[in-house]
């Protein structure tokens, strides 16, 4: 109760590549200082729809974000409003859909910096990635995300911290997950995180890292394939989950899980049982 999290959403990073490739959280993990589990994702397999499945618990079925086109503000209860409404500070470094899913409509010569304690996302640093193209992924540097993380924890100590990547799934439809590109990104984030976690650990965060879906051979995502389904789950805390090393964790059960960890009152909607025993 009473701890402080930062959610890292690795976008576009499927299971066994984050297993593959990030060798700082897996030597981590190696050393017993942080616990990993494969964990299975709601459907379909949307960017949007993770990032409010993620936040609400609730399928994209029964939020009704079933995609990314037409993207509206949450109309559930959220990991964000949630907190915001229990006066927690919250924050996130992350791509425009959070300020459309949380905050409201993006205009982004007004939002790409938010300071505003009535906001659902009180202090957020949002990136739009417009232009992006074949030769011109337009993603911020992945330490540059860690180091904005970083500001508004010395600021503002926000109580829960989303880092949200996009940089492997945009590289994941370029060129496929089955591609150096795909692979070596994912590598780059884990590199990133090597000299953010160590900080973040330091400045009393727990520190969770997982993905909102994989990708498969096609460069796509969307349906029911295990390889667009199934993503890690990194814990870095002192809270107990007791899913055994080898169970399959459900993605509906985070929004619960963060909320019981922040010690804040877990809404009726979020009906997945909780990570945590205590
Ligand atoms: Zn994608």
């Amino acid at each position: 109760m009473g701890n402080k999290i930062l959610l890292v959403i690795m976008d576009g990073v499927g299971y066994d590549t984050a297993v593959s490739q990030c060798g700082y959280l897996e030597g981590m993990v190696e050393l017993g200082r942080a616990r990993r589990w494969k964990m299975r994702t709601a459907l379909p397999t949307i960017s949007a729809a993770m990032y409010e499945t993620i936040h609400s618990g609730l399928s994209p079925i029964d939020h009704g974000v079933t995609g990314n086109e037409a993207l509206r503000p949450s109309i559930v209860p959220n990991v964000f409003q949630t907190l915001h409404d229990a006066n927690f500070k919250t924050a996130a470094v992350a791509h425009s859909y959070f300020h459309t899913l949380y905050n409201g409509p993006y205009d982004l010569f007004d939002h790409i910096e938010v300071e505003d304690e009535e906001k659902n996302i009180q202090f957020g640093r949002f990136y739009s990635m417009e232009g992006y193209n074949g030769t011109n992924i337009c993603a911020p540097a992945e330490i540059d995300l860690c180091a904005q993380a970083s500001l508004l924890i010395k600021r503002h100590s926000p109580d829960y911290l989303l880092l949200h990547s996009s940089s492997v799934d945009s590289l994941g439809h370029r060129y496929t997950a089955d591609s150096s590109q795909y692979r070596i990104q994912t590598w780059h984030i884990d590199n990133a995180l090597a000299r953010g976690i160590p900080r973040w650990l330091e400045e009393g965060y727990e520190v969770i890292v997982t993905a909102d879906h994989g990708m498969n051979a096609d460069g796509h995502h969307g349906g029911a394939e295990d390889i667009m389904r199934h993503v890690a789950f990194y814990y870095f805390g002192k809270g107990t989950i007791t899913a055994d090393k080898d169970s399959v964790l459900d993605q509906l059960a985070i929004a619960p899980s963060v909320l019981q960890r922040l010690g804040a009152t877990i809404p009726d909607s979020m009906k997945a049982e909780t990570l945590f025993s205590d």
